[in-house]
């Protein structure tokens, strides 16, 4: 079995070095090594936390998985793990203090995530607008700017963003963007090394601090009462803070009361779900950071399904483009359909046999009812055929069920799928009319 695996893990290989545009893949493949968990999944190692997230983030595990299906059918998934596991979480760099516009200090922050690269709309305005007016002008007007949103919003986009922004347009301003999680690791070492005074000293250099994800100090009794220090000595000494979190300062658990009351006094936000157009202007904004061209109706059906946050929809977005240069093959809806078949189920809602006969009914202009009547009238008998043959190929309902809801018992719907199979291929008027209501049902799949 191992050797097998090993056979197919070199088989996959040539293939991506054959046909992968992606030099960093690669370059990387050497130091991946796939294991088997059971016999439907495979879990590749790698050596770094950093490589891993570089892979999942460019959706590989999607793409291994099906190019492992296609070698081995058996295989349901294959995922990335970082080997071996480390004991303690690794340790992160932490974010340096910016003291001055050297480009080396600003390693730690996404070129990508600037205001120029933030799509705006009703819902992340208000947000947005402090988060500028923090970058841009050096008086203070609410202290602390608290941030919050569901996962994968563009709170963290948009701290980057104000730090790109203060180094242009407040040059000599010294910022500070660190995670809360960074934050603890660097308060925890502090102590370990008895060097408390250095770590704090950190703090005072700056004049803007920005801690992400502050959500993470919850239930941390000791790093809460750091970071409670630091940010009312800040505060009194008029420096500005920028906070992120995934819920409002008063929806916090877990935390001490006083510092829930100050998190709250400065100015709250929340960054509410996005639209349909703004997921438009997203999407073909990824798409030319991506240098990809996609094709208008791809973009529309990803706004249009995928709703649940722009991580999400960036994340689709990559694997489409990602399977789309691995295989070398264009994109287009019908491809789209089948990378993100998996996620899209999350999102599907299965068409129903009820639907397919009010929309047949609709198209032919008779009563939805007539589908489920016994009258042999041409202009009746050839819809009702049609409903049963589009109920077989669109939905995933058995003969006898779709028999059902037409009244009908199953050989009366396979004889139908039968006829209209031939009909499509002998008139073209039944071919068009079949289309255009597969078509128009699409909009509900
Ligand atoms: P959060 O920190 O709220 O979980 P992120 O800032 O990490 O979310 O955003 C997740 C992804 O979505 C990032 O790649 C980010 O660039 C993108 N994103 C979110 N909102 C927008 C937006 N309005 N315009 C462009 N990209 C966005
Ligand atoms: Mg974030």
């Amino acid at each position: 079995m191992q050797k097998d695996l090993q056979q197919q893990w070199q088989q996959i290989c040539e293939r991506i070095r054959n046909e992968s545009r992606d030099a960093v893949l690669q370059g990387w493949l050497s130091q991946l090594s796939p294991e088997m968990t059971d016999a439907e999944n495979i879990v590749i190692s790698a050596p770094t936390r950093f490589m891993r997230d570089w892979l999942v983030d460019k959706a590989y595990d999607a793409l291994m998985t099906s190019i492992w299906q296609q070698i081995n059918p058996a295989i349901k998934a294959v995922q990335f793990a970082v080997l071996p596991a480390p004991e303690m979480p690794e340790e992160e760099p932490v974010a340096e203090v910016i003291t001055d516009n050297a480009d080396s200090n600003l390693s730690h922050l996404n070129p990508a995530f600037t205001f120029e690269n933030f799509v705006v709309g009703k819902p992340n305005e208000f947000a947005t607008a402090a988060a500028r007016r923090v970058a841009t002008i050096a008086d203070i007007a609410f202290n602390p700017l608290y941030i919050h949103s569901s996962v994968g919003l563009g709170k963290t986009h948009l701290m980057h963003a104000i730090a790109w922004e203060l180094r242009k347009s407040r040059p000599g301003c010294r910022f500070l963007y660190l995670s809360a999680e960074q934050f603890m690791y660097q308060f925890v070492k502090a102590l370990k090394t008895q060097d408390t005074l250095s770590f704090r000293d950190m703090f005072r250099e700056v004049d803007v601090l920005m801690v992400d994800d502050i959500q993470f100090i919850c239930g941390k009794k000791a790093t809460q009462e750091e970071f409670f220090h630091t940010f009312n000595e800040l505060i009194s000494e008029g420096k500005q803070i920028v906070l992120c979190s995934d819920s409002s300062p008063l929806a916090l658990k877990d935390i001490d009361a006083r510092l829930k009351t100050r998190l709250a006094q400065g100015l709250v936000v929340d960054i509410f779900p996005t639209t349909y157009e703004m997921r438009i202007g997203i999407l073909q904004s990824k798409a030319q950071a991506m240098n990809a061209a996609i094709p208008q109706d791809v973009i529309e059906f990803l706004a249009e399904r995928i709703t649940t946050n722009v991580r999400e929809l960036e994340g689709a977005l990559r694997r489409v483009v990602a399977n789309a240069q691995l295989l070398g093959s264009p994109i287009t809806l019908d491809t789209t359909k089948m990378i993100l078949r998996d996620t899209l189920n999350l999102y599907e809602k299965e068409l129903s046999i009820d639907l397919i006969q009010k929309e047949t009914a609709e198209y032919f202009q008779i009563q939805p009812n007539n589908l489920k009547s016994n009258s042999k009238e041409r202009r009746v008998a050839q819809p009702r055929q049609i409903a049963m043959y589009l109920s077989k190929v669109l939905t995933t309902h058995s003969l006898p069920e779709i028999g059902a809801a037409f009244d009908r018992d199953h050989t009366t719907i396979m004889h139908a799928v039968r006829t209209i199979e031939e009909r499509m291929k002998a008139d073209l008027k039944v071919y068009e009319d079949v289309e255009a209501l597969r078509k128009s049902l699409q909009r509900y799949s």
